[in-house]
């Protein structure tokens, strides 16, 4: 790419990164690099406009990382990216008047408030006479376009993705831009490092870059190698958490540092590869879209129950039980070893997502946000969308949500998804050497066995915080008593 900096005087246009760190699939980014204007480039953290959540301390993590690959990126290409910190709305109104630009560009967001935020402020820009363009790409659809025949937005999976898909095998992704003309011009910069974006101490994602790499080439690359290795067994092995079998995409979706349509085109091309496990991983991203497009048609996907049922329900919200579950220290080998990955990694495959937070819901009868806001503080693709549909799900609460009486039994998941026990044994250590099908039921084991693993229940590790089966009825009972409040 051929590289000459335009003059400072002549307006640029401005391009406005926020959750689309990438270069490539980039519309905002090539329309500005096509307009003909030379190209600035500024990412605005923005924590202070009202409604806004804050970003929880693993995606923050994250943020650090993908905005130094980010900024490394486009200075390869000849453009700084000027890093400000405030209400979006001012910090652009500074930017341009800092700039002269009069062009915006920007990639839209759909949580309701950001979409609010940038739908307000697109019109105060028009009106002051800048020219705004915005662009898909986050996701596949835009949520506003596809609706149900009676005309409103879906609350059912099977018919959105019928909608979604219909008539498309794949989308066509854009290409990087050909030629950034980089804007002469110098702005003040904030210094990523003074943001506080990582966590000092303690550092609890000290072991996060063991499996994590943030940033577009990092995700192009864990793409690339899904679709050699993982693409082809997905539809068989998705679910078995000892082995790694799915993308491990979410977190460079989440962060906009590739994009749904890079990764159903590149799925599609496949060399090789069966339709079965193609398929499987097409209708699994379109529930991305599904969350989506809940979110942004129900604003309180994240506090509120979808089924009013659920706003009474008698939880019993144990503080102490709470704390062992956050913790890993359940008693329950697969809830543990899922709970101590997400601490140490910042993630978990879907099955153990299910799994544990099933487990906090029914077996501890705890208000399923208090999950959601311990995965939103502790994964590094926490997603406003993904994250409160699935606990709704879980719960029974949302929208086409699981039945509340299917109640996942922790032992047989554990035998059916991690049959040899690996995964249990790589997170919870120090039950590493119990043998057989006492690492799924460690209180079942004799005294010798635990003897010769070193394990001493109560001591070493704990005795199961509740009973399966007590703590099933127990569930049982508080959805009838729920649903008997709700008819009387
Ligand atoms: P793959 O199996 O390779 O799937 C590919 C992509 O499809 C994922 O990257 C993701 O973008 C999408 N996807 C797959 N399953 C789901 C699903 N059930 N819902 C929505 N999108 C899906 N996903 C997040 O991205 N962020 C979250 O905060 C999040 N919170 C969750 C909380 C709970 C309680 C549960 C049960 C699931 C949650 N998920 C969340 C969905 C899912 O677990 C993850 O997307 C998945 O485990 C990520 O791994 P992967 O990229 O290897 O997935």
């Amino acid at each position: 790419m051929s590289v000459s900096k335009a003059k400072a005087d002549e307006a640029p246009a401005l391009v406005l990164f926020r959750t689309d760190r990438r270069v490539a699939d980039n519309r905002a980014l090539l329309a500005a690099s096509e307009s003909g204007a030379p190209v600035a480039a500024a990412f605005v953290l923005d924590e202070e406009s009202p409604g806004l959540r804050a970003t929880g301390g693993a995606k923050r993590w994250w943020l650090h990382h993908s905005l130094k690959a980010l900024a490394g990126r486009l200075q390869q290409l000849g453009v700084e990216l000027t890093m400000r910190r405030g209400p979006m709305a001012e910090v652009v109104r500074g930017l341009l008047r800092e700039t002269g630009a009069e062009k915006v560009y920007w990639n839209r967001r759909y949580h309701p408030v950001e979409h609010g935020i940038d739908r307000d402020l697109k019109t105060d820009l028009q009106a002051r006479g800048i020219e705004v363009a915005d662009f898909g790409g986050f996701l596949l659809h835009e949520p506003d376009s596809l609706r149900t025949k009676a005309g409103g937005p879906f609350k059912i999976y099977a018919p959105f993705v019928r909608a979604l898909f219909s008539g498309r095998e794949a989308w066509e992704p854009v290409a990087p831009p050909k030629r950034l003309r980089p804007w002469g011009g110098r702005l003040r910069s904030d210094r990523l490092e003074d943001w506080g974006l990582l966590p000092t101490k303690p550092n609890w994602a000290g072991r996060f870059s063991e499996v994590w790499t943030p940033g577009e080439a990092a995700g192009l690359e864990r793409l690339a190698a899904f679709v050699r290795d993982g693409v082809g067994r997905y539809a068989q092995a998705r679910d078995l958490s000892g082995q790694n079998n799915s993308s491990k995409l979410s977190a460079h979706l989440a962060h906009g540092e590739i994009t749904p349509a890079q990764v159903l085109r590149a799925v599609a091309e496949a060399d090789g590869v069966g339709a079965e496990g193609k398929e499987k991983f097409r209708r699994e991203l379109a529930w991305r879209d599904f969350c989506h497009h809940l979110l942004f048609h129900n604003p309180d996907l994240a506090t509120k129950p979808f089924n009013p049922l659920f706003e009474r329900f008698p939880y019993r919200g144990d503080p102490e039980e709470l704390r062992a579950w956050r913790r890993g220290q359940t008693g329950y080998p697969i809830v543990d070893a899922a709970m101590r990955e997400l601490w140490t990694f910042g993630a978990m495959p879907n099955r153990l997502r299910l799994i544990a937070g099933s487990f906090l819901v029914k077996h501890l009868l705890t208000d399923w946000r208090e999950g959601e806001a311990w995965f939103w503080d502790t994964l590094v693709d926490a997603d406003p969308a993904n994250n409160a549909y699935n606990w709704q799900w879980i719960a029974g609460s949302g929208p086409d949500p699981a039945p509340y009486f299917r109640i996942f039994n922790p032992i047989t998941q554990g035998q059916k998804f991690d049959p040899e026990g690996d995964h249990i044994r790589r997170h919870v250590p120090e039950l590493a050497r119990l043998r057989g099908e006492s690492i799924h039921t460690p209180w079942e084991a004799t005294q010798a066995e635990l003897r010769a693993a070193g394990v001493e229940l109560g001591v070493t590790y704990p005795w199961p915080i509740v009973d399966h089966g007590q703590a099933r009825e127990r569930a049982l009972a508080a959805f009838r008593l729920a649903r008997g409040r709700e008819q009387g």
